[in-house]
């Protein structure tokens, strides 16, 4: 499953503990030893949550991409005492078709997961993981993904729930998707929409600024820090939409160990750990000349507690 980390502390030697918070997003069965559907290794998702809390990460999101997911990702979060997002991935979305009693039925099973999980401990903070993913087709084709993508936008609406979104290659049908369901300004407010967060980040600045005055954050990762064009957007990001995720110094990315040379409580190659989170902040204070380290980490902190209404974490 993926998780999206509430953002902590970076323990580095120079730096004070529990100076800085994360909020982490995780869902990922490579946590559970599992890599391309094959298990490789033992569960050490105990050990992987001891480094996150080292790097200062105080909860997660656990983010669910399919119905399936979705629930596993409230089973895990009500565990541990995290937050779990409810949804359907663009590259999961045939399922809705594929679905005994159709999409219509897969869309209401969705519907019961949020109702049955919208309060206390481990409850659903998002809708998603949901969008677009025209990079991806050969899993649905793009008029599946937009079906669908429109369609669970009426849960967000219904529990005035934020979107914990998705796009890729896909911006403009993306965004025209989302305006017509009335999400064109303040989240999408007027229809009862309460926002959400275009999770790992690739498009332009121009891109990021038309979500940006919808109403959206935006969310950085590794993903969002690989080319000069990708930095162009992260330092263009408005402070008061900013978030960060999971992605890419010892701390923030301890050395890793092949999946087949598994040794519990290390790090496994290949897998995007929550501690990674602290260096994608590094990375955003880095580009913004002069705005301390501690600052980008506590309006991200600020930002994703606000934006899931995450109240007692406050
Ligand atoms: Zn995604």
């Amino acid at each position: 499953m993926p998780v999206t980390v509430v953002a902590a502390r970076p323990p580095a030697a120079e730096v004070q503990a529990e100076k800085y918070r994360f909020i982490v997003n995780l869902t990922d069965p490579v946590f559970r030893g599992f890599h391309h559907g094959r298990k490789k290794h033992d569960d050490d998702l105990e050990a992987m949550l001891e480094r996150a809390r080292a790097a200062g990460v105080k909860s997660m999101i656990i983010t669910g991409g399919s119905l399936h997911e979705s629930k596993e990702a409230l089973e895990l979060a009500q565990q541990l005492g995290f937050y779990a997002t409810v949804g359907c991935h663009p590259t999961r979305s045939a399922q809705f078709d594929q679905f005994r009693g159709g999409p219509e039925r897969y869309l209401e099973e969705l519907d019961k997961v949020i109702a049955a999980n919208l309060t206390g401990k481990g409850r659903v903070v998002a809708v998603g993981e949901c969008g677009l993913d025209y990079d991806r087709t050969h899993f649905a084709p793009a008029e599946v993904q937009r079906r669908h993508f429109r369609s669970q936008l009426a849960l967000a609406k219904k529990y005035h729930l934020p979107l914990f979104l998705h796009s890729r290659a896909a911006h403009k049908d993306f965004v025209q998707i989302l305006r017509e369901e009335g999400f064109d300004k303040d989240g999408g407010k007027a229809v009862g929409g309460k926002g959400g967060v275009v999770h790992s980040f690739t498009g332009t600045v121009q891109e990021a600024a038309e979500l940006m005055d919808m109403g959206f954050h935006i969310g950085l990762n590794g993903c969002s820090l690989k080319t000069a064009e990708n930095l162009a957007t992260a330092k263009s990001i408005r402070p008061e939409w900013i978030m960060l995720e999971t992605a890419l110094n010892a701390l923030y990315f301890p050395p890793g160990t092949k999946p087949e040379a598994f040794v519990y409580g290390r790090p496994v190659k290949g897998r995007n750990e929550p501690t990674a989170i602290g260096g994608v902040a590094w990375v955003v204070h880095k580009l913004n000349d002069g705005v301390p380290f501690e600052k980008v980490t506590e309006k991200a902190w600020k930002n994703t507690v606000e934006l899931f209404g995450l109240a007692e974490l406050r």
